[in-house]
């Protein structure tokens, strides 16, 4: 197979609109290089943002969005669902902040039933442990539908944000609690734990570690035994955070890893993830 032949899911993608970000993002995503920025209207856009993704051989795209007043913004369950609306590429997760909401799990359920196929946690942004006995019914809901919980894990420079909450050991009470839910830890435990999340991805069946933002020549280096678990690694882009959504995926093609293994890396584990069957509400 030639490397052109990859096909790829992106695991992390934000989309939003000026508005919905406080001006510290957008400020950090303009220096990441964004190209959000030069490209507005044509990357705003639901119909063309599905071509832009089609350039880079993107076959689903993982949209997130995100309830995170204090530190990033607020783009809304609604507007991510919507975005979505009627494309095949799109998977719109959903995401619920046990500080400042009530009757998570019926917020869930509504969700799961407009077209969710995932939920997306911001600990540190939000000042929660994912641990949180609060969140143990969306934890529930996640197994019972067999969609995928994304949390964050490992640093975050946007302001207000506690690292402290992004502990990935937060997440052995979670993974042991619901051993049929996967669970991935976003970045990898990026900063403090790349040795911890690592660890606790070979531990967990269901855990898996998500390596969005993080500078793809230095992966090996953080997880010098990657290949060990690689049935256990997925990407993602976090972009808007890096210069396009298909500038890490050019980088990852070119590891010195079995192309396997990077087959895995770019698709196929996720589409294990995502393989799943979606209940009736
Ligand atoms: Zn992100």
């Amino acid at each position: 197979m030639s490397h052109q032949e990859f096909k790829v899911i992106d695991f992390h993608i934000h989309i939003g609109l000026k508005e919905h970000w406080h001006h510290w993002v957008h400020e950090y995503q303009k220096s990441a290089g964004s190209d959000l920025y030069e490209r507005y209207d044509e990357l705003t856009d639901p119909e063309r943002f599905a071509d832009y993704l089609f350039s880079f051989g993107i076959e689903k795209a993982v949209i997130l969005p995100e309830i995170s007043p204090i530190t990033t913004g607020v783009v809304s369950n609604e507007y991510v669902l919507e975005f979505c609306q009627g494309k095949e590429i799109y998977l719109p997760f959903c995401t619920v902040n046990p500080s400042t909401e009530n009757n998570l799990d019926r917020k869930l359920k509504g969700y799961i039933k407009k077209g969710a196929r995932g939920i997306k946690l911001y600990p540190s942004y939000n000042h929660f442990y994912p641990n949180d006995k609060r969140l143990y019914p969306i934890y529930e809901l996640a197994q019972q539908h067999k969609i995928p919980v994304l949390v964050h894990t490992g640093s975050s420079i946007f302001r207000g944000s506690k690292i402290k909450y992004s502990n990935p050991i937060h997440l052995d009470d979670v993974a042991a609690d619901f051993p049929d839910c996967k669970i991935l830890m976003a970045h990898g435990g990026r900063g403090l734990w790349y040795k911890d999340a690592f660890f606790l991805s070979r531990l967990h069946p269901n855990l898996y570690l998500e390596i969005s933002g993080l500078p793809p020549k230095n992966l090996l280096k953080y997880f010098p035994e990657l290949e060990k678990n690689i049935d256990k690694i997925v990407y993602g882009s976090d972009w808007p955070g890096v210069k396009s959504v298909g500038i890490n995926i050019q980088a990852i093609k070119k590891l010195p890893l079995a192309e396997t293994s990077i087959e895995k890396i770019l698709y196929k584990n996720a589409a294990g993830i995502l393989d799943n069957a979606v209940l009736p509400v």
